[in-house]
């Protein structure tokens, strides 16, 4: 039987197995499981040493006993929040 995309097995673009279901130029499901792994780990290490610089600077910066300070409070996970997301994304994209 045909797979989804018309193929009985394609190769994986990372490691060369044929495997069903996935089409040309994707990579298989173990491939895709470690290339997450890593820009995982490269997301949380940068979102961790971005959001402490961030929050260095926002403790030295701010007056004390305003409320800027509550704000920047909220603002460092968000920090996190979102850089986390874009160098995942952007390693998922990039990673060789
Ligand atoms: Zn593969």
């Amino acid at each position: 039987m045909l797979s989804r995309t018309g193929w009985r097995e394609v190769p994986c673009v990372e490691c060369g197995a044929f495997v069903p279901d996935i089409g040309f130029g994707d990579r298989c499901p173990s491939c895709l499981a470690r290339r997450s792994r890593r820009a995982t780990r490269i997301a949380r290490r940068s979102a961790l040493g971005l959001t402490a610089l961030m929050a260095a600077w926002t403790l030295l910066h701010l007056p004390a006993a305003t409320m800027g300070r509550w704000y920047a409070l909220i603002g460092i996970p968000v920090t996190y929040l979102l850089i986390y997301m874009i160098v995942r994304r952007v390693a998922m994209e990039a990673l060789p």
